[in-house]
């Protein structure tokens, strides 16, 4: 018999040990990941600590090293020592997080986690919050909260009479919002077909002039989202001139931070965000900048009374402690993870110098990546990162824009297929380009330095 948590350990920490030398996108198929892992339904059981090992073995060639230093791809990162440990406790203890009566200390180590957050973030100290799966189910909290005050203020009871002849409920975003908003809008049954793009300048940021002219008509039930930084080139919108434009109207105003958000736990990139405490509700991702293990996103919503009317559900055999914040009441979740403990332990591992530290050294590099790509021979870079987001497209001289949105793909996979660095790949402005995401707090120098030299490896030998 061998400990399964003696052996777990013994993986995870060859997993992490290794992570500068392993390449660093995974290679399996999915066959060769199915027949490593699959087969049928097993009859009988097997020794815990074996079936880790077999579990280590046969995952392995299909792990992304997302928890490394070149990974570049999406907005991934890896977590900080201190909250894969604290995951760890999380399942160990298994406690069952919706309610304080329930879990105790994990109840009350999400309240003191919640409001360090709205510190970090410079969020109105009578924010509600909600620790959920990621940003897009942050969105569906938050939305859920909007949509319920929006049309009380149109004198309609959401809760009780449902969307069966409720007054349509208007969300204008722009053509640069993020596709979960989207998947929100239909969850709430609000319906894809009532959202309504504003203009957007060159780099995506809405115009104030097309917001105005779209709210100028008479007042209707209405939600307005805006980007506290686009995946592609990290456009804030500004909110210190569109929030008021909403409010004024009455509407609801909604930002999504994803990794946004954490420019504003920074001296250095805090003006990015300015006047974005003015909004109504924002949604952020502890997973993706913040170095927590998945699955880990947030909500905040300025109106705790909206907040907790939409969303509570105040069942009486549960017995609601009266005194003490029960996460079930500010979350789709009844029984649940206690998702907030990393959180707290990468806070505390930080602390507010940390996590600006973190967010200014992830956007330098960001900056000597893109700056370092751009220069290479058949490399242009499209942006100057403002924050920790920039793309490079590939062109051979005389090539169409076609023939070079093929060449920067395969320049992507081949840079991937090195084991070097992994890229993700997008379309902006009608053209291909790399994906260069930096959100971990292992990327260094060297990092950008090797990853760098992977991608010119790739150039010269597209030359030959
Ligand atoms: C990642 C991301 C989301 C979705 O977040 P999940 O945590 O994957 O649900 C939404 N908006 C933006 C801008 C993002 O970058």
């Amino acid at each position: 018999m061998t400990d399964p948590l003696d052996r777990a350990m013994h993986h995870a920490r060859a997993w992490l040990d290794g992570l500068d030398t392993a390449p660093v996108g995974g290679r399996a198929t999915a066959d060769a990941l199915r027949d490593a892992l699959g087969g049928p339904l097993p009859e009988t059981g097997a020794d815990a600590g074996e079936i880790i090992d077999a579990l280590a073995a046969g995952a392995g060639p299909g792990l992304h090293a997302n928890a490394g230093g070149r990974f570049f791809a999406w907005v991934m990162a890896g977590s900080l020592p201190s909250a894969v440990a604290a995951d760890w406790l999380v399942s160990a203890w298994d406690q069952n997080s919706g309610m304080f009566t329930v879990a105790p200390s994990t109840t009350i180590i999400e309240e003191i986690t919640g409001g360090w957050l709205k510190d970090l973030f410079g969020l109105p100290p009578e924010c509600s919050f909600a620790f959920t799966t990621g940003c897009q189910l942050a969105h569906v909290t938050a939305l859920a909260v909007a949509r319920h005050a929006v049309l009380e203020q149109a004198g309609w009871d959401v809760g009780r009479d449902g969307l069966y002849g409720a007054p349509p409920i208007r969300v204008l975003t722009s053509a640069n919002r993020h596709n979960t908003l989207d998947a929100a809008v239909r969850y709430l049954g609000m319906g894809e077909a009532h959202m309504e793009g504003v203009a957007t300048g060159e780099f995506g940021n809405m115009l104030a002039e097309d917001l105005a002219e779209k709210l100028s008509g008479p007042a209707r039930p209405t939600i307005l989202c805006l980007n506290a930084a686009d995946l592609n080139v990290g456009t804030f919108d500004d909110f210190a001139t569109l929030v008021p434009i909403a409010k004024a109207a009455g509407a609801w105003v909604h930002v999504d931070g994803a990794f946004g958000l954490f420019a504003r736990t920074s001296p250095a990139y805090r003006a990015l965000t300015e006047g974005i405490d003015l909004a109504d509700s924002w949604a952020t991702d502890g997973h993706k900048w913040l170095n927590v293990p998945y699955d880990c996103g947030m909500a905040f919503v300025r109106d705790a009374a909206a907040h907790h009317a939409a969303i509570a559900k105040g069942a009486a055999y549960l017995s609601p402690s009266p005194d003490v914040r029960d996460p079930s009441d500010w979350n789709f979740e009844l029984s649940r993870r206690a998702r907030a403990v990393p959180v707290y332990a990468a806070l505390r591992e930080l602390g507010r110098a940390g996590v600006a530290d973190l967010v200014e050294r992830c956007c330098r590099h960001c900056v000597s990546l893109v700056s370092g790509l751009g220069a290479l021979p058949g490399a242009r870079a499209l942006n100057v990162p403002v924050l920790n987001q920039g793309l490079v497209r590939f062109e051979r001289a005389g090539a169409t824009d076609t023939e070079n949105d093929a060449f920067t793909d395969e320049v992507i996979r081949r840079t991937n297929a090195t084991g070097e660095a992994f890229f993700s790949g997008t379309t902006w402005n009608g053209v291909r380009a790399m994906r260069v995401s930096v959100v971990s707090w292992r990327t260094d120098q060297h990092d950008v330095s090797r990853s760098i030299a992977a991608v010119a490896g790739v150039l010269s030998e597209a030359e030959t």
